[in-house]
């Protein structure tokens, strides 16, 4: 069974990508073959800056490789370092139609926000499809929000196996039913777009400073509160264990208990789970080679398994197997 997810270098990785996404991606490279990437192609429908693309692509890459990504069994690359994906995308979009991608919730979002759409985000359902089904990638763990986009992808390889034959794998969605939205600082799901994110790698002083930020009711000290209504207690049931989740609901159950306490017990689970992995993402960071050569390594396997599926592909809708031109 192969399994493949992405993340787009757009910020910081944050703590619902976390949750959602990074670590239960990291539980599946034990009993899978792993391809994980870094979506610069994605990115590039929203982001348009040289320095902050290559800047967050290390960041994403740290973060993978100081969570405990193996680079030995899992290849982590960059979209872009396997261009055939974007090969791929045509072939798909070839048997997709406009409706199924007017009722994507990436474009959807983008037109009730009043953004200025572009035609990539328009189309980013039909490279996402690419980009799983390059792999022939059995599963996909994503946070919910990207659940419609992995059926879309199932969708079109069905449509394009019916129309053309057996060529690809039908991949299915992994989502942890108990992370499978993870609340920002405002208790909407945490984003890039609300502005409401926690990122993983904040120092202490700021990652305390973002965490007293975060929305509650106006009930006092003495007054009884909710803890399952709570944004902060929201966020602390990821990061406590079940006796200290116990204990902080019974405080909140009884007067006493401020929820500037309640901010402090929680910024001192997410110090402690991210302490060690923090030194080693900083050493990461201070050094880009490493990082430099997991991706190269990464792309280069990556590439090798594109490259079969994209000639299957070709050869299936009566293209040649490999471009006749010779590469100049
Ligand atoms: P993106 O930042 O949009 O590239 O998302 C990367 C991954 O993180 C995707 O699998 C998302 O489903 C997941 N993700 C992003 N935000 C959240 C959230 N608030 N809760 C759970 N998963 C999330």
């Amino acid at each position: 069974m192969r399994a493949l997810t992405g993340i787009k270098p757009t910020a910081m990785p944050h703590i619902g990508n976390l949750l959602g996404m990074i670590e239960p991606a990291l539980r599946l490279q034990d009993q899978h073959e792993a391809y994980y990437f870094i979506a610069d192609y994605h990115a590039l429908t929203t982001l348009h800056d040289r320095e902050r693309m290559s800047q967050y692509t290390r960041e994403v890459a740290a973060t993978w490789l100081a969570l405990g990504l193996d680079p030995r069994r899992t290849a982590l690359f960059a979209q872009s370092d396997v261009p055939e994906v974007t090969e791929l995308a045509w072939l798909l979009a070839c048997v997709t139609g406009i409706g199924g991608l007017e009722r994507a919730h990436a474009y959807k979002s983008a037109q009730a926000d009043g953004r200025d759409i572009n035609v990539a985000t328009f189309l980013y359902p039909v490279l996402m499809a690419a980009d799983i089904l390059i792999y022939d990638s059995n599963l996909v763990p994503v946070g919910r929000d990207q659940k419609q986009h992995v059926e879309m992808a199932r969708d079109m390889a069905a449509a394009f196996n019916s129309r053309f034959g057996e060529v690809f794998v039908l991949p299915e969605p992994l989502i942890r039913d108990d992370v499978a939205t993870i609340p920002g600082l405002d208790g909407r799901k945490m984003s890039k777009s609300y502005a409401n994110t926690i990122e993983v790698w904040l120092p202490q002083k700021a990652l305390r400073k973002k965490l007293m930020g975060i929305v509650t009711d106006s009930k006092g000290v003495d007054d009884v509160k909710d803890p399952d209504t709570c944004n902060v207690f929201g966020l602390y049931k990821h990061f406590a264990s079940p006796a200290q989740q116990a204990a902080l609901a019974a405080r909140y159950r009884a007067p006493g208990l401020g929820y500037g306490h309640a901010k402090q017990e929680l910024f001192e689970v997410m110090d402690a789970r991210f302490a060690p992995a923090r030194e080693r993402y900083d050493a990461l960071m201070a050094d880009g080679a490493e990082i430099e050569a997991v991706l190269l390594d990464g792309a280069r396997r990556a590439r090798t398994v594109a490259s079969g599926v994209l000639t299957r592909a070709r050869t299936a809708v009566g293209l040649g197997a490999a471009p006749r031109a010779p590469i100049l």
